[in-house]
């Protein structure tokens, strides 16, 4: 039996995963999601497969960030026809996630066509729209962690906990042959150990191939309990002096897990009370998916809400999905800490927020996410004195704070350990999702610390396994 993996995204960079495995009998894919690039590149690697969907009998979906989910209606939309497997929470989140996504590519058409009118270009098709995301979600098909699946003649499939964000799988295949199988593991995103909330991520036994990200391959996180820390001092000084704290936040994860930690300090009175308000609809979508999933929580996290308490609203929390309300913050005079997105300050709510609180020096953006080059999030990063919203300049007076610690993806430490405790009759690595320097960091790590050789296949390359 010989099965090929060809890495068809998110090889030798972060964003796009996909991959595809051939078995002699069918062909699955292994995530399906947008790659984020310059605006022509985008739409060049994302609207093109380089397999014929209708050829493909089931995609596996790891979990509902979009640079893993988001080109699945693409998909669909070029005669993708099998079932998309996911966890039961991943499901869930991606209806709202890939709707939104549609919303955001028919957006983002809507401008490029004006400026296209305006230089005689014809008018360009949105990736998909908000309306063919919609009806890619009836492919989705859910199965809880630690069920096994016939998925296709040849192929079972096993989910165990990433720990990454909720939902998020460490998807195993076992592909089976007449008288051999083989177990190939899928750890592409990975979480953390120790973080509150979820689980930590599950080793699953007896692997003999894995593909593993290496967002973090070369890094190491801060002390999350510093970090606390650190959150709680910004936020008491910036109460003192009677400002507000802004903080620019990804919908899906990030924002439940400030507002775990941000009620956490409040309720062991590291800070004091002050309302908290988390700013959109999508992020208000989420996070009542959360709740309806708190069975996928840590067992402290569990006892908590067992114990009457709402670990995703100690008190202060107001949830804000209309638009007058929102508006309505910008009137509140004292101190309130305001969540809203886009996470890397690009569209969204939060460019109003911060066009109403950068120029004063009493208030506080706090950075806990990744910013991008050209985004106004890596401005703000930046510490520029003069920085642009809706194409006006602000002076920056408010005080920046850059927290790193919240990252939900395995450092380098933890991707080694990870590998380590699932080494037993590990055979191959392949190193996916990450920038070439993290992933090469990673390789020359595993290759000095548990004497292995991994691999880091480019985009397109195809690797034969048995
Ligand atoms: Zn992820
Ligand atoms: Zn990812």
């Amino acid at each position: 039996m010989t099965v090929a993996i060809t890495f068809l995204g998110g090889a030798r960079t972060v964003t796009g995963s996909m991959h595809l495995v051939t078995t002699n009998s069918s062909n699955t894919i292994l995530d399906c999601g947008l790659f984020y690039g310059h605006r022509d590149q985008y739409y060049d690697v994302n609207s093109a497969f380089s397999f014929l969907p209708e050829n493909v009998d089931s995609c596996v979906l790891s979990h509902a960030h979009i640079d893993h989910c988001g080109n699945i209606p693409n998909l669909i939309k070029k005669g993708f026809r099998g079932a998309i497997h996911c966890t039961p929470a991943t499901r869930d989140l991606c209806r709202y996630m890939l709707p939104d996504s549609g919303h955001v590519q028919e957006e983002d058409i809507r401008y490029v066509n004006k400026i296209n009118k305006k230089r005689g270009l014809p008018p360009r098709q949105p990736l998909y729209t908000k309306k063919e995301a919609e009806k890619s979600l009836k492919f989705l098909r859910s199965l809880e962690y630690h069920k096994t699946l016939s998925i296709n003649e040849d192929v079972n499939l096993t989910f165990y906990d990433a720990g990454h964000i909720l939902g998020s799988a460490v998807s195993v295949l076992d592909i089976k042959a007449r008288k051999k199988s083989l177990r190939l593991a899928y750890a592409v995103d990975l979480g953390r150990s120790g973080m509150p909330l979820l689980r930590d991520p599950e080793s699953p036994k007896d692997i003999d191939y894995m593909i593993i990200e290496s967002t973090y391959g070369g890094r190491a996180h801060e002390d999350i309990k510093e970090a606390e820390d650190e959150l709680a001092r910004v936020i008491t000084r910036t109460v003192k002096r009677g400002g507000k704290v802004i903080i620019p936040s990804f919908a899906l994860e990030r924002t439940q897990l400030i507002v775990f930690f941000i009620s956490h300090l409040m309720k062991k009175k590291k800070i004091g009370k002050i309302p908290i308000f988390v700013d959109g609809p999508l992020a208000v979508n989420l996070t009542k998916v959360f709740r309806s999933h708190w069975s996928y929580f840590d067992e402290v996290t569990q006892m908590d809400i067992r114990n009457n308490e709402d670990p995703l609203g100690y008190e202060a929390v107001t949830y804000i999905k209309n638009v007058n309300q929102s508006k309505k913050l910008n009137e509140i005079k004292k101190p309130v800490i305001i969540i809203s997105g886009s996470g890397m300050c690009e569209n969204g709510r939060i460019l109003h927020h911060l066009k109403n609180n950068v120029e004063n020096p009493r208030n506080t953006i706090v950075v806990i996410g990744y910013m991008a080059e050209d985004t106004l999030g890596r401005s703000i990063v930046e510490k520029k004195k003069i920085v642009r919203i809706f194409g006006r300049p602000y002076d920056m007076n408010a005080e920046v704070v850059i927290i790193n610690a919240f990252s939900s993806h395995a450092d380098k430490y933890a991707l080694t350990d990870y590998i380590e405790s699932c080494r037993e009759k590990l055979k191959q690595i392949f190193i996916v999702h990450g920038d070439i320097e993290q992933s090469e960091a990673l390789r020359q790590r595993i290759s000095r610390k548990l004497n292995m050789k991994p691999r880091i296949p480019a985009k397109g390359e195809v690797v034969y396994v048995k």
